[in-house]
Formats: C-alpha cells, structure tokens, sequence
C-alpha cells in the first residue's frame, strides 16, 4: 500500500528525515514511536503530502507522490488523516463537518453524503451528537468526529498523528477504542503515539525513530522484550 524508498527530508538546512524505507502492506498496522522531535509527525505527513520532501520516492497504492496535483488529489483521496488537534472546522455541525469532504471531493449529492456520515457517526458512537458544533463536545467525542470524518472519503490507509496526546486521561480510551475496532475490520493504519498499551495489542510492527532516522523496527512482541 505504502513505499518509501530512500526518503530525505530538510527544512531550510535542517536535516528532518534521513534515508527512510519502509513498505506497509494492506490491512497492516504500524505504530511509529520515538522521542519528540524525531521526524515521526514529518514522515507521516510526507505520505499524504502534507509535506513536501526532497529525495528519494514515495508510492502510495501504485501512485508516485510528486509534485503533480492530479497525484495528490488522488492520495489524498485513499489516505484518511487525524492529527492531534481535532481541526474540525467549529461553524459547522459535526454532521456538516462530515459531509463536507465527500460532496466537494467526491462529488457526492447531499442526501448521499449525509447517509454516509450518519453511519460513521453511527460506527464511532456518536449519531446522537449529530447537530452540535464540535465546541459542544469534549474532547474524546470531537476526535472521534474527526476519525468519522476522515472514513467518510473510505480512505484505504489511515495514519494518525498522535491522536490522543491532546485528550483527557479519562477521554483516551474511547479514542484508542475506535480505533482498535478500526484496526480490527482490516484498515491498514500508521499510528504516532505513546501509548504503548495501544502498540502491544493492535500494531503487526513498531517503528522506532530517533533524529530523523529508522533505529529500529519489529513486532511488538520483539520490541517490548529488547533490553
Ligand atoms: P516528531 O513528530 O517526532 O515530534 P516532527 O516531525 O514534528 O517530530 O519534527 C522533526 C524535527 O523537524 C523537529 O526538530 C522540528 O522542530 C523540525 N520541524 C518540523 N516542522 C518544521 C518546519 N515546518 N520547519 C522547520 N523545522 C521543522
Ligand atoms: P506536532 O507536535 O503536532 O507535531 P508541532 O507543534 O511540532 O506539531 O508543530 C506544529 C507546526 O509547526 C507544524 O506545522 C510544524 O511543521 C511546524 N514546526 C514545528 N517545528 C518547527 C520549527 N522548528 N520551525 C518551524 N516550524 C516548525
């Protein structure tokens, strides 16, 4: 689904990703780890093109990431984004937040599109909130609205950038639940986070980075022994 071959990255004269390689399969799942700073946020948003790099190349489901709009349209399209600020945008409903993608990128009527936001809503448990502004819910429901967002375009690869970092202890677990369900249904899925619990039961491998570089990378069974 996803190849980085010999990925560099540099912001101005600042060296952020060195010599990255890493293929994920369909319906894998891989949590990247590794102390702040260390080029995770960086690698990940250079698969959707939320950040430009300068070497090296990157397919995303057979299509080549470069410059091309057409080829980020088509990316963005199959890769779902969720960051750790929710980004819903606070003027409109949860089920308009929902909505929006799907009817200006996909061109989908409005009785379609809303369908298909009220049954991810329904699928993240939180239909019932449909009619509020994110601002009138916490913070665990507004990311659940966001991960429901992102599966409205049915993207075939989520990556997500640590998505409970901005949460509530208490709020946590309902997002780490959403998306272990996810998980479990087969989405192939590239999780920052720290939340090792989360990495020791959903991820087939775990990627550590440290100063823009892979240092070491393995099932978390293997990664949670090594000394
Ligand atoms: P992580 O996600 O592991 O915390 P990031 O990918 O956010 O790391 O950042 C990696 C490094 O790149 C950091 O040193 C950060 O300061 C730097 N960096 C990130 N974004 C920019 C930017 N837009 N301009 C310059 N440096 C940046
Ligand atoms: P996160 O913790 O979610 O990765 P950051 O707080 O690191 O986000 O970065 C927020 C924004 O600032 C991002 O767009 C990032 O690219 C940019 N940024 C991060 N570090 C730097 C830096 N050293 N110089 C310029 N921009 C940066």
């Amino acid at each position: 689904m996803i190849t980085m071959n010999n990925v560099e990255k540099w912001y101005g004269a600042f060296h952020a990703l060195h010599d990255i390689n890493m293929s994920v399969h369909k319906g894998e799942k891989i949590v990247l780890c590794g102390p702040s700073g260390s080029g995770k946020s960086t690698l990940i948003r250079c698969i959707n093109h939320l950040e430009t790099y300068q070497k090296g190349e990157i397919r995303v489901g057979g299509i080549l990431l470069g410059n091309q709009s057409k080829a980020i349209d088509a990316i963005r399209r199959e890769v779902g984004m969720v960051f750790q600020q929710f980004n819903l945008f606070p003027h409109l409903t949860v089920l308009q937040n929902c909505m929006l993608a799907p009817m200006r990128a996909l061109g989908l009527g409005k009785a379609e599109a809303e369908e298909r936001a009220r049954s991810l809503l329904g699928r993240v448990k939180i239909l019932e909130q449909a009619n509020k502004y994110p601002l009138q819910l916490s913070g665990g429901q507004q990311q659940r609205v966001a991960i429901a967002r992102a599966l409205c375009m049915r993207p075939k690869i989520m990556l997500f950038d640590e998505p409970t970092s901005a949460l509530d202890p208490e709020m946590v677990k309902e997002v780490l639940d959403t998306m272990i369900s996810l998980a479990e249904e087969g989405m192939t899925m590239i999780c920052v986070t720290h939340e090792m619990g989360f990495a020791r039961q959903v991820a087939d491998r775990v990627i550590f980075m440290a100063s823009g570089a892979v240092v070491e990378e393995a099932p978390p069974a293997e990664f949670f022994t090594n000394p």
